[in-house]
């Protein structure tokens, strides 16, 4: 992504007015930038900044690097998985207390409808308290031998993780990494989006009033490129880089981080596909998919932005897209009736608009939305209408490209095959949804589609114990789920032998 809108600014009379968050995160302590500086963060719904932001340079992230080095091989590597697993349940009680003001700082930072963030911001506690029960459960496995070898394994912390996270979700993104990472024993320097830093301050804040050892968790705000992200990236002394957002991004920092040998996770994108079989319950069909193609303003990985219909059902089903678009009350983050805020930046908005050009240019039919909307009140933020394009084919840019606007985009098919070629003709494979109510077809299809998560006559269920991740270009590695604290572990072998003798291999 290019750079944002965010600019370096100096503390003047301007300023004067905003939210200020002027120290960075590191080692336990709030302390200026030594390198960085000071970005505004914008609030989308007027396009006007609404807080300023420290930023680290690289000298800070070398600071946050030694501080979350120091705890590992400190006190939170010493500290048993049991006793990691009280501090953090410590946090998890108080993230809860603090969750809905951590709401509205993140509908205020990405324009995200409050009632959306309360719920996602809500449930994040329970996240956290999940992950500290596994703390004290990195154990490995016994392996059988024959009698003379007792071979098992361990696994150990991999070090200090370098926690790269997106702006439409930044706390979300933020929970998914940090809870696996502290309970597999790692320390994690965490650099959240340009474009949102605040709420990942915040977070620090309860970091730091849970108790937990200073440097186990750092928080310094920056740019990707050129900026903190890439200064993690690189450093030799980060162990493993946990990143979401663009796969072109993923692609970069394999490249810069190549040199230093590191490990990686990557969550990216998806294009959804998102199945209406004719057996299937159309309403509640219906509302799972019009409910998931304008969520978070369309700016979610795991949107079913490719509604795939089976011919018997698609004029109905597009009618009901159309009519259930005009009733998406567009408006005011903050305000508790708003179904759905602003894009999140004006380059999104943008690219938003870009892409509705492109589908109208390659000839799918524009039957609902398709305008940014600037009608008083919302005049100077990056409001776009629901969008429905029917009739897209998918080879057409809408239905292959990431949009992260709220634009459906709705294709035909006759039948289980066409459904399924349709479904895996795509470079992603993040998560997937189906319709049916013939049981042997729900489990035939979600068998055969290829995606890290598929959902059966449900969408978007999201749980800490649900594995969450790409097939495809969509991602390495998972996220929630058992296998979440897989990537932050190193699995050791040991072989003991139980005789003590060796053969002397040139005694004869
Ligand atoms: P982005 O790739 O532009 O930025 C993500 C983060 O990477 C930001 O913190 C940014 O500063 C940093 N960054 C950018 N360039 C960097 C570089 N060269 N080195 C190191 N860091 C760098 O992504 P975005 O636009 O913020 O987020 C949207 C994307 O995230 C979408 O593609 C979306 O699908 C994806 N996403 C995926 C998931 C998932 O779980 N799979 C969840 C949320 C978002």
């Amino acid at each position: 992504m290019a750079m944002p809108e965010s600019a370096a600014v100096g503390l003047d009379e301007s300023t004067a007015s905003k939210a200020r968050y002027e120290k960075i995160f590191i080692g336990g302590k709030w302390v200026a930038p030594e390198d960085g500086g000071v970005i505004e963060s914008i609030d989308p719904s007027t396009g006007n900044p609404w807080a300023v932001v420290a930023f680290g340079g690289s000298r800070d992230v070398d600071r946050a690097v030694a501080a979350a080095r120091e705890a590992f091989e400190g006190p939170w590597g010493k500290m048993p998985g049991w006793e990691r697993a009280g501090v953090l349940r410590r946090f998890a009680d108080l993230y809860k207390e603090r969750a809905a003001d951590l709401a509205v700082i993140e509908s205020r930072d990405n324009g995200r409808a409050l009632r959306e963030s309360r719920v996602d911001v809500g449930g994040h506690s329970n996240f956290y308290h999940w992950f500290a029960s596994l703390c004290d459960k990195t154990h490995g496995r016994t392996i059988p031998m024959d009698d003379s070898v007792h071979a098992f394994t361990t696994r150990a912390p991999l070090g200090v993780v370098g926690a790269i996270t997106p702006w439409n979700v930044p706390l979300m993104a933020a929970c998914w990494k940090l809870g696996p990472a502290l309970a597999a024993g790692c320390t994690v320097v965490l650099k959240p989006a340009e474009q949102t830093p605040v709420s990942s301050l915040e977070l620090a804040r309860i970091f730091e009033d849970a108790g937990f050892p200073p440097g186990v968790v750092n928080v310094v705000p920056g740019y990707g490129r050129d900026g903190a992200g890439e200064f993690l990236v690189t450093h030799p002394g980060v162990d493993k880089i946990s990143f979401t957002g663009e796969g072109a991004t993923a692609r970069e920092i394999l490249k810069t981080g190549a040199d230093t040998l590191k490990r990686f996770t990557f969550e990216l994108g998806g294009k959804a596909p998102h199945i209406l079989f004719a057996d299937a319950d159309l309403d509640q069909a219906l509302n799972a998919a019009t409910g998931s193609a304008w969520a978070l303003c369309g700016q979610s990985c795991a949107l079913g932005s490719r509604v795939l219909v089976e011919r018997p059902i698609y004029q109905k089903v597009a009618e009901e897209f159309a009519s259930r678009a005009a009733k998406v009350r567009v408006g005011m983050p903050l305000d508790a009736a708003t179904h759905m805020g602003p894009q999140a930046s004006r380059e999104q908005l943008s690219k938003t608009l870009a892409y509705i050009g492109a589908g109208r240019q390659e000839g799918a039919d524009l039957i609902a939305g398709g305008n940014r909307i600037e009608r008083d009140g919302l005049q100077g933020g990056y409001f776009v209408e629901p969008t429905v394009f029917a009739d897209v084919r998918n080879d057409m840019r809408i239905a292959r490209e990431e949009i992260f606007g709220p634009v459906a985009a709705l294709i035909p098919f006759d039948g289980e095959e066409e459904a399924i070629a349709l479904a895996n003709d795509t470079s992603y494979g993040l998560t997937a949804g189906l319709w049916t109510g013939d049981v042997g077809r729900a489990h035939r299809v979600a068998a055969r589609i290829q995606a890290g998560l598929v959902w059966v006559n449900t969408y978007r269920y999201l749980r800490w114990s649900i594995p969450y991740g790409g097939f495809k270009a969509s991602g390495w590695g998972r996220e929630n789920g058992l296998e979440a604290l897989d990537p932050y572990l190193e699995t050791k072998a040991t072989v003991v032998s139980t005789t003590g003798t060796f053969p002397d291999a040139y005694a004869t």
